[in-house]
């Protein structure tokens, strides 16, 4: 029986499940976990979406955000729910510790785990994977996924909705080379649906607080270093600058794309000092790895052209180690 076949078995009465993915989710990653969401609400199942970390404000207008468990908030009801669940949907991370101590519960429990992903290198912890590093988005994956049950005619405007915002965001807006035709054809099969993309737009990118906007300003004006030899921009933020601008999760969305939009710039960093250490950001243009960058140097990973990863020292020793991490590559930033 293929695994498609066999997930048509499994729901075929109502399961409790929950919906997870990664910490500090983005829009894919609440645009995924919401889509399944109402795909097996409307099938009659008893589905939960636990995020481990809270998410921005321009992510919660979505629908069906109001039923939305987060771990670091209610762990006890959190881990509760996922004792309860029969089935665990994985949505957007291709490894459990991107969840935290939440991932340990997920691992911890024997309920049934169904993968869906597109980042490289997915670690083997799922009965059920549905993955291709080739999708735009794990909201490709979904919809996908939904059309393989047999149940397009069940995609409703709350699903579009979702899935369109996954795409919309993890393609930073349809552009980059993952956007594929089948990607368009996706997007113009939701609008059919009836979904308000002006709407979806305005919501994900222009709400920003005249304060998140001037701090903006401040990163490229006072805290972009631009290193035309390594054709790479970076911004370095200490926690006073995010103190002085009242910058909270998820504030800091997008900022990383900057520096690129700079002719001749390739790569584009954003290190930023966190509470539980420094966070780097990467993003890059053609065929500069930051997968591996981020996963050979700094434990992290994502795709080629956006990934993320950790360190433990200073902000200012980060930026440095990641420059003579860079030097010696300066022949691939100089195609
Ligand atoms: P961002 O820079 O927006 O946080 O992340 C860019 C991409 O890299 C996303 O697809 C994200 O899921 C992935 N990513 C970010 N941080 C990490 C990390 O620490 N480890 C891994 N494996 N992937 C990450
Ligand atoms: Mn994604």
């Amino acid at each position: 029986m293929s695994d498609i076949e066999e997930l048509k078995e499994l729901l075929s009465v109502p399961r409790k499940i929950v919906i997870t993915t990664h910490q500090r989710p983005d829009g894919d990653a609440m645009g995924s976990s919401l889509a399944l969401y109402h795909y097996l609400k409307e099938n009659n199942h008893h589905p939960t979406v636990i995020s481990p970390t809270e998410y921005p404000s321009f992510l919660c207008w979505m629908p069906g955000n109001d039923s939305v468990v987060i771990y670091e908030k209610e762990p006890k009801r959190c881990t509760q729910i996922v004792e309860e669940s029969e089935l665990i949907f994985c949505a957007d991370f291709n490894k459990l510790e991107r969840l935290d101590v939440l991932g340990n519960i997920i691992e911890a429990s024997s309920a049934i785990k169904v993968l869906i992903d597109h980042h490289l290198e997915p670690n083997d912890f799922a009965t059920f994977t549905f993955w291709s590093a080739q999708a735009c988005s794990t909201a490709e994956l979904v919809y996908d996924f939904i059309v393989r049950m047999g149940d397009k005619n069940v995609i409703s405007k709350d699903i579009a909705t979702c899935i369109y915002a996954g795409i919309l965001t993890d393609t930073d807006r349809f552009r980059i080379p993952s956007t594929s035709p089948l990607v368009h054809r996706i997007a113009a099969e939701l609008l059919e649906l009836g979904i308000n993309h002006t709407m979806i737009y305005e919501e994900v990118y222009e709400t920003f607080s005249e304060s998140r906007l001037r701090f903006f300003g401040f990163c490229i004006r006072e805290k972009m270093q631009i290193n035309k030899e390594l054709k790479t921009g970076i911004i370095s933020l200490e926690t006073d600058d995010l103190k002085k601008f009242h910058i909270q999760t998820g504030d800091t969305e997008g900022l990383v794309n900057y520096p690129l939009w700079i002719k001749g710039i390739r790569l584009s960093v954003l290190i930023i000092q966190r509470p539980d250490g420094v966070k780097l950001s990467f993003r890059s243009k053609g065929d500069f790895d930051v997968n591996e960058l981020a996963n050979k140097n700094f434990k992290g990973g994502g795709h080629r052209n956006a990934a993320g990863g950790k360190s433990l020292l200073s902000v200012a020793e980060t930026r440095e180690q990641l420059i003579s991490i860079l030097a010696p590559l300066k022949k691939q930033l100089n195609p």
